[in-house]
């Protein structure tokens, strides 16, 4: 069974996240999506080729534009939001315009970003079509673009109306980009739930085969783990910060090789790795767990060590800089074992280069 549908409740807003095979191939359940008269459709050329016929199909009769982007992290920019903006623009987008993502985390981030900024906020539709957007960044509502100085600086929190997440469009993401996307699976195991961890160390070899079954069932439990914390914190304010596990270690290795390096789900799964040895060695986390979580993230194909060439000072300045840092302190999500992630204040720097540097 490969269909799953769950819900993002907050308050009295609620979203659908729909999760199944062929749903863009369903032209009456994308256009129910677009309420208004103008849609503006967000993708990247990687993306266009093969799934934005059929989101184009579904839209006629609406005044439909598209916007086919250049791929990768480095267009996460301020300077693409701008040319979002003055598309939405020239092609007369009023209030009930909807946004629709069409891609990866970095479409959906700068589609939602764009969203939330025109006219103040418009409608916004997710349609993933990495694993990474499905198990993350197209659920939740947090939206961004990069600067050089550091990720997600310019942003907003913009929760889409609906997700609809095709696990079709899978069969052509590149191997590195689904073990990338795993990278954030094993991220919800580690810092919540011990079972789901277990169920990974059991069905890795099906997720990298990439078997229907495994891979929707894994995109669900994702999904069904992050709804129910954004539906208690939706703005971060406490527990959603956990799932930035592995992310003040990740987002520094990013900015430091000018997002031009590891991809966001290797250097996640980097960071969970710093993480949780920093962790271990400050007696929080038992050693074995560590190894656990490094063993399964290196089964899974994805990188548990930092690039050469780093250098840790500089590593280290660049997670200052990182926005979960409060008033200049560092705030790390550490961890105490598969399973339970926290929330730390006051970690040394000394301890902090000392795993940098091992
Ligand atoms: P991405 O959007 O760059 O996509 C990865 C690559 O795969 C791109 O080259 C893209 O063109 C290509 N691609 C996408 N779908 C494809 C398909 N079906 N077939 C073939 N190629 C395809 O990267 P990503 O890993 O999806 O997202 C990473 C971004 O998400 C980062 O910017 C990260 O900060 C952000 N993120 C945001 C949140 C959030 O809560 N908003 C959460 C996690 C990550
Ligand atoms: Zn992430």
């Amino acid at each position: 069974n490969t269909q799953h549908e769950l819900e993002v409740a907050l308050g009295d807003r609620r979203y659908p996240i729909r999760i199944g095979r062929g749903l863009l191939d369903q032209p009456g359940a994308l256009a129910a999506l677009v309420t208004g008269r103008h849609a503006l459709v967000l993708t990247d050329v990687n993306v266009a080729p093969h799934y934005l016929a059929p989101v184009q199909a579904a839209l006629r009769g609406k005044q439909v534009q598209t916007c086919v982007l250049p791929p990768g992290e480095q267009e996460k920019t301020l300077a693409r939001f701008a040319e979002v903006m003055a598309v939405l623009a020239g092609m007369g987008a009023s209030r009930d315009t909807t946004v629709l993502a069409l891609g990866g985390g970095v479409v959906g981030d700068l589609a939602g970003f764009a969203a939330a900024c025109w006219m103040r906020g418009v409608r916004f539709v997710q349609l993933p079509t990495t694993l990474l957007a499905m198990v993350d960044s197209a659920v939740g509502g947090k939206t961004a673009v990069d600067l050089p100085q550091g990720k997600n600086l310019v942003g907003a929190f913009h929760q889409p109306s609906a997700v609809l997440a095709d696990v079709a469009t899978l069969d052509t993401l590149p191997d590195r980009e689904l073990r990338a996307g795993l990278a954030e699976v094993v991220k919800y195991g580690a810092l919540g739930d011990a079972g789901f961890f277990a169920w990974l160390e059991d069905q890795a070899e099906a997720l990298l085969a990439r078997e229907p079954a495994a891979l929707a069932e894994a995109i669900a439990r994702c999904c069904a783990h992050k709804a129910a914390i954004v539906a208690r914190d939706e703005t971060e304010q406490g527990e959603r910060m956990l799932l930035n596990l592995g992310h003040t270690f990740g987002h520094a290795i990013e900015t430091e090789q000018g997002y031009g390096g590891l991809l966001h789900g290797e250097a996640v799964a980097v960071g969970m790795v710093l993480a949780a040895r920093l962790s271990a060695e400050l007696g929080r986390a038992p050693w074995p767990d560590a190894a656990r979580l490094a063993a399964l993230l290196e089964r899974l194909g994805l990188p548990v060590a930092l690039p050469p060439g780093l250098a840790p000072d500089a590593l280290l300045d660049r997670m200052r800089l990182d926005k979960k840092a409060v008033s200049g302190a560092l705030r790390l999500v550490l961890w105490r074992g598969i399973g339970q992630a926290e929330v730390v204040d006051g970690v040394t720097d000394e301890a902090i280069l000392a795993v940098l540097d091992a």
